[in-house]
């Protein structure tokens, strides 16, 4: 398996290139054909496995070549994630496999300025990468924020904000979003209420066991 048979852009061929990605690992290969053509994921894949770039490649490339016209109009694609940290390194990732294209990304989590990030979310960030948290406290309080226009859910280590307690954000969240929408859930480990969100958040999903 090599990116360059996944009929990737130049602009995201050039930044894997950057970033010394030289061929996917085994979450890659896996997650960004089916992801590409629209479908519903769910991954068992553990931090270190390279499941950020699994689905912000996709991601991206649907932002990029599908309904350009909608661009900057609103938010479209939205990543939710446990922790503080884990957020920042999705967003680093991110923002360099986006660094040959426009796309916006910004980060709503914990710590930071809520009135910087509020400033942030006006300029329609198209990915937003936000703890659950975070997010529901931008949702109630940034004027004209909404998750109307989400074509893209990801829900990234989906056990650790289960065992967090993000569960009631979490329903509030993806109630929230578009029904017509693309999902994608990572787990490292597949328990009852990872089992029990993807009934209620994922339509007939592919999954990936790597
Ligand atoms: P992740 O599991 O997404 O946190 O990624 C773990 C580490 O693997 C990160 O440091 C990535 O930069 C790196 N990585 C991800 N995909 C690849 C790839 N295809 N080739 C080499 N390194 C990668």
């Amino acid at each position: 398996d090599s990116f360059l048979s996944m009929n990737l852009s130049r602009p995201l061929l050039k930044s894997l290139t950057s970033l010394g990605f030289s061929k996917p690992t085994p979450i890659q290969a896996a997650t960004i054909p089916v992801a590409l053509l629209g479908k519903d994921v769910v991954g068992n894949a553990v931090t270190g496995s390279g499941k950020t770039a699994a689905f912000m490649i996709p991601m991206l490339e649907r932002l990029l070549y599908r309904d350009k016209g909608k661009k900057a109009a609103a938010t479209r694609c939205l990543v939710l994630l446990p922790t503080r940290e884990l957020a920042v390194q999705c967003y680093e990732v991110g923002n360099k496999l986006a660094s040959h294209t426009d796309v916006q990304l910004c980060l709503l989590v914990g710590g930071l300025s809520l009135k910087t990030q509020e400033v942030a979310l006006r300029a329609r960030p198209d990915i937003v990468l936000a703890t659950p948290g975070r997010l529901i406290d931008h949702i109630r309080n940034s004027p004209g924020f909404t998750l109307d226009a989400i074509d893209i859910l990801v829900l990234d280590e989906a056990d650790r904000m289960l065992s967090d307690g993000f569960h009631e954000e979490l329903t509030e969240i993806i109630n929230s979003c578009p029904k017509s929408r693309q999902t994608m859930l990572f787990s490292a480990t597949m328990t009852d209420s990872v089992d029990e969100l993807i009934k209620m958040s994922l339509d007939k999903p592919v999954r990936l066991f790597v």
